[in-house]
């Protein structure tokens, strides 16, 4: 692509890094940018630059979050001796969609997936066993896709917190989940939730 413009070419191609953005579509958004009052795009780089500055993640369950503990995690409503492991915020956002989930969540950041060299500890792991340790938490729900890496995170932690006699279910199995989560339908997500299987029914062989 030649460009009668660095400035327009740099745009483009930070704007081309994005998942999904090709050359092309990264120079529509950038024309359209332009022909945006010049505050439109002021805003956006501010919320940009603000949300990379300014994030935090919650010092319990790890989710996105603009205060050290979570809404989720100081509600005096919420269950906390129910604990649903995901793999990252679009989950959270998918289950609390449901209304069915009165419990907490643990967002692990990922799953253990060693061709992309993410190991146990890349992700937000040891935080949950400790928390198991603690002996609050009384039921452990694994809502992570039926991936093998999705499995192999599901099991690791499995033997990670078996010694310490918690239970453990997973959401049922055959519907879209993980990966998915986002886009599964409320009530299917709500009654999998609700009808959650023992972990252990869902071992293969
Ligand atoms: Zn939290």
């Amino acid at each position: 692509m030649e460009f009668s413009s660095k400035l327009l070419e740099n745009a483009v191609r930070e704007v081309s890094q994005l998942p999904g953005i090709g050359k092309r579509t990264a120079l529509r958004l950038v024309l359209h940018l332009l022909r945006q009052p010049a505050e439109q795009t002021e805003k956006l780089s501010y919320a940009l630059r603000n949300l990379r500055s300014e994030v935090k993640y919650c010092r319990s369950c790890h989710n996105i979050s603009d205060t050290d503990l979570c809404e989720i995690c100081v509600n005096p409503k919420r269950d906390e001796s129910l604990v649903c492991v995901v793999e990252d915020i679009r989950d959270v956002m998918a289950i609390e969609n449901t209304s069915q989930y009165k419990g907490l969540y643990h967002v692990l950041g990922g799953k253990i997936s060693p061709m992309d060299g993410i190991g146990p500890n890349n992700l937000n792991i040891s935080t949950l066993v400790d928390k198991v340790k603690e002996g609050k938490i009384r039921e452990i729900i694994f809502a992570l896709s039926s991936t093998m890496e999705g499995d192999t995170t599901n099991f690791y932690i499995y033997k990670q917190i078996e010694p310490y006699g918690v239970t453990t279910s997973t959401i049922a199995r055959g519907i879209a989940i993980g990966d998915e989560l986002e886009y599964a339908d409320e009530i299917t997500l709500g009654r999998s939730i609700l009808h959650r299987i023992p972990f252990e029914n869902s071992l293969k062989g």
